[in-house]
């Protein structure tokens, strides 16, 4: 018998992750860079990222230096593309107000209103890989999610940066460039309850 597929989700009517898409108009547009092996491997997680905010691009690719589709975007961007990786150089993101020099360099990143985040999407060691692969990447100026965040991740360990799911990840850097903590919290919440959709999934096996 043929699986019948969700016309949006493309996964089999049975596991359809729709209806944990929270629909969020996310004021600072989205680049994922998706790592080959990881379209396979996500588990629908970035499908739910990439179906719930109204600017996301998903790009696949390993090394991103003569990638056509990102080139024009860094090219439209310019300075203003902003890479979250973790780096010594990276600006640290936070909601305090405290006036240090990082907090001038953030602010001023925050209240530039034609930015946008790029995020890599694969394990640990591939995203290392597509970073030094990628010169383009390499330019860019990096930002980092302070300490702290809890990852409601149950499905992958190995998948995550500094423990977060690229989702989670994504929605917190947001929320401190939107400056708005609670725009993107339906987003994780939803996020919780799909993990354990997909956790009850896999106890059955
Ligand atoms: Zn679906």
């Amino acid at each position: 018998m043929s699986r019948l597929l969700c016309p949006k989700c493309h996964r089999p009517l049975k596991t359809c992750i729709c209806r944990f898409i929270t629909h969020i108009s996310n004021d600072i547009p989205v680049i994922i860079l998706q790592h080959p092996n990881e379209v396979t491997q996500s588990k629908g997680s970035l499908t739910l990222l990439a179906n719930s905010l109204s600017q996301c691009t998903v790009i696949i690719d390993e090394d991103f230096s003569q990638n056509e589709q990102l080139n024009q975007l860094l090219a439209h961007y310019k300075e203003q593309a902003y890479l979250l990786y973790p780096h010594k150089q990276a600006i640290a993101l936070s909601f305090d107000k405290f006036n240090n020099s990082a907090k001038n360099q953030e602010d001023k990143i925050i209240n530039n209103n034609n930015i946008c985040l790029i995020l890599i999407d694969a394990t640990w060691k591939k995203a290392y890989r597509m970073f030094m692969l990628s010169k383009n990447l390499q330019r860019l100026t990096k930002l980092q999610l302070p300490d702290g965040y809890q990852s409601h991740y149950k499905i992958r360990k190995t998948s995550v940066i500094n423990g977060l799911s690229t989702l989670e990840a994504c929605c917190y850097a947001l929320s401190l460039l939107e400056r708005n903590k609670k725009k993107y919290q339906p987003m994780i919440e939803n996020f919780k309850e799909f993990n354990q959709f997909l956790l009850s999934f896999q106890k059955r096996d």
